[in-house]
């Protein structure tokens, strides 16, 4: 007999990553890959398990042809009866979803209310839910949101200081992003550092193309960098971050640039790529800030300011700061920055263990701090993980 499995799905405007995850402890997916270009006449599959990796063409198809695909492949290997639920990781669950849900009809119709303050990416992860349920009725479908762990910051940490009346309206408010991220990495800090789950404070920061950074207290959310979308906060490979919103009324009026443009310039062309004009890319960064150029060194420094800078304001939400943890394909990779950054957080008296820092890279976690003050720590994230994890519990709940 197989052992049983989850099926995770993560549906994009043209793609679909997916992984299938043992119930059982064992991390590692049976096999996971990703559908992209869908719609596109060059539209292909790609299935990565032991026995190697292995690309199909989907022949323009859709997401509906990509999921037909997956179950086919799924069923040739001899798994489908093996699954027993899918997980969709959901990007915005505004002040809906609080945690992960079993997909009804009302959950469906609370997504799509949530659809306008996530335009791009709630309705592709609802037609990956239409899709999944159409081809796997019989399975258990659980929704899993970028934003629920951070429904437990108050109103002092997610208002802006607008008139009430956008907040009361349109939902104008902070919500925050990457909380599966956020909530994988602060229960394994706590259980590497062995901390006490009722009396704890920790600051993560997952830094990847999209980076931001949280909070949490004694296991909750209590502040965190991203806001209404993911654009506030960290510089990110092309999002720029914070910016004063006068810069914005400034470019308008004096460049002539329309919502569209600037918009465009924000998500786009700036962050890491706007500031070293050269890449988004991290790793070309730290390779040419090393052989001088002058661009990547300064995209370098103004990542690591905005990074201590914010990490100093989110600690204000804590009783005790115990540790600092980087994640993400940055965090989990990049020395460098690591080491500029804990630089940076001198008034608090994290040291870094120079020796630590350098072994924590592709894949392996640790702690990077000395002996004294608080620590620094590198996880290795893994939203899949805590998908599935979520998905078997509410599964086995409702059965
Ligand atoms: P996403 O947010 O798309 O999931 P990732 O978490 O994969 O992104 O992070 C991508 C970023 O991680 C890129 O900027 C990439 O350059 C950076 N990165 C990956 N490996 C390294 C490395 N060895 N050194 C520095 N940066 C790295």
């Amino acid at each position: 007999m197989n052992k049983t499995l989850t099926l995770v799905i993560n549906c994009g405007s043209s793609s679909l990553k997916f992984a299938l995850m043992p119930n059982e402890s064992g991390e590692d997916p049976v096999l996971s890959g990703l559908a992209e270009r869908l719609g596109d006449s060059d539209a292909s599959i790609t299935y990565k398990s032991s026995e190697g990796k292995k690309e199909e063409s989907l022949n323009g198809g859709d997401h509906a042809t990509a999921l037909e695909a997956l179950i086919n492949h799924i069923d040739q290997k001899g798994l489908l009866a093996s699954v027993t639920a899918v997980g969709h990781r959901v990007v915005h669950g505004g002040e809906e979803f609080h945690k992960s849900v079993l997909i009804d009809d009302k959950v469906i119709a609370a997504i799509e209310r949530c659809s306008p303050l996530a335009p791009l990416h709630n309705p592709p992860n609802l037609l990956g839910i239409r899709v999944a349920r159409e081809k796997l009725p019989a399975l258990p479908q659980v929704a899993v949101f970028d934003t629920a762990f951070h429904q437990t910051m108050e109103p002092q940490a997610y208002l802006y200081a607008l008139p009430m009346e956008y907040y009361r309206e349109y939902g104008v408010r902070r919500y925050g992003f990457h909380g599966t991220s956020h909530r994988f990495v602060s229960d394994e800090t706590r259980r590497m550092l062995a901390l006490d789950p009722k009396d704890h404070g920790i600051v993560i920061a997952h830094l990847g193309n999209g980076a931001s950074a949280t909070a949490v207290k004694n296991g909750e959310s209590v502040d965190t960098t991203m806001g209404l979308t993911p654009l506030e906060g960290l510089v990110m490979g092309t999002r720029s971050g914070d910016v004063d919103p006068g810069a914005l009324v400034y470019l308008a009026n004096r460049a002539n640039m329309s919502i569209n443009d600037l918009d465009n310039m924000l998500n786009r062309k700036s962050g890491l790529l706007g500031l070293s004009e050269l890449s988004n890319d991290c790793r070309t960064l730290e390779e040419e800030a090393a052989k001088g150029h002058p661009g990547a060194k300064i995209a370098l420094d103004v990542f690591a300011h905005r990074l201590a800078r914010l990490i100093g304001g989110l600690a204000m939400s804590l009783d005790r700061l115990d540790a600092v943890t980087f994640t993400g394909g940055i965090g989990e990779n990049s020395s460098l920055l690591r080491k500029m950054t804990i630089e940076r957080l001198k008034p608090f008296g994290i040291v870094l263990d120079d020796a630590a820092n350098e072994k924590c890279v592709r894949g392996t976690s640790g702690v990077i701090s000395g002996a004294t003050g608080p620590k620094a720590l590198v996880v290795a994230t893994n939203e899949e993980l805590m998908i599935a994890r979520d998905t078997l519990a509410i599964a086995n709940a409702s059965r």
